[in-house]
């Protein structure tokens, strides 16, 4: 079996440790004795839609997240066949923001792929700290960082999870990220996959599905992993 991973514009989106992300991808399908393919693509690459089993956006700065919105945009319509027929996404913050149908900050609107119905307003100041969630995606807490001045509004769509310490999509302290079929976005930056083994696993399960049908992954040691995780949970348990 192999999976191929398609990181999307390392270059210009990778804020907070990004790469920990597919680091930690590549190291649990090999664990697994599954072949991991990381690509790297740069914005004036044509993606391999077809080939790919999970693309993963990351967070960038504004600037930066406009030249991606523009290469993203003229194919939106690949990007909604590929995720609409179950293709696995991976999006973190400005990723996550993209995926809105537009970004508005103090100077311009930005449009997105509109591959969620969502939209992002930039706010007065930076929403930043660690954040949990209790989310039922994986029926577990994930735990995170999120930085970011965009306030996401999600409409109809299921969050990730629900906020029990940070500030989440629009500031509100409710909810967080988005899930629509294999898609996943969310501002948790950490980087999130290392210290969210679940996390890790339910991505890899979707696309192993969609692929084999293979429903169900070989327990691996995850002492390390589970540890980060409880010291955010222990660090914030009566606050
Ligand atoms: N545009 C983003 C913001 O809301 C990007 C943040 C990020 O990727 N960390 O600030």
């Amino acid at each position: 079996m192999e999976i191929t991973i398609a990181h999307l514009y390392p270059d210009l989106l990778n804020l907070y440790g990004d790469r920990g992300n597919i680091i930690t991808l590549k190291k649990r399908l090999e664990a697994r004795n599954i072949c991991a393919k990381v690509t790297e693509y740069s914005p004036d690459d044509k993606i391999d839609f077809l080939n790919t089993d999970i693309i993963y956006i990351g967070g960038g700065s504004d600037r930066e997240q406009l030249l991606v919105c523009q290469k993203l945009c003229e194919m939106k319509e690949e990007i909604k066949s590929y995720a609409e027929d179950g293709g696995s996404i991976l999006a973190v913050c400005s990723g996550f923001q993209i995926l809105g149908s537009y970004y508005e900050t103090d100077n311009e609107k930005i449009q997105g792929t509109s591959l969620l119905d969502i939209y992002t307003k930039q706010g007065k100041d930076r929403l930043i700290g660690d954040i949990i969630l209790e989310s039922p995606l994986i029926n577990s807490t994930i735990v995170g960082f999120e930085n970011h001045s965009g306030r996401t509004y999600i409409g109809n769509h299921t969050p990730l999870g629900t906020v029990t310490y940070g500030y989440g999509n629009s500031g509100n302290k409710d909810i967080e990220g988005v899930v629509y079929k294999n898609v996943i976005a969310t501002n948790l930056h950490g980087p999130l996959l290392p210290k969210n083994p679940l996390l890790a696993d339910k991505i890899l399960i979707s696309a192993l599905d969609k692929k084999y049908g293979v429903t169900e992954l070989e327990k691996i040691d995850d002492t390390f992993e589970n540890s980060a995780h409880r010291y955010i949970l222990e660090k914030y348990k009566n606050k």
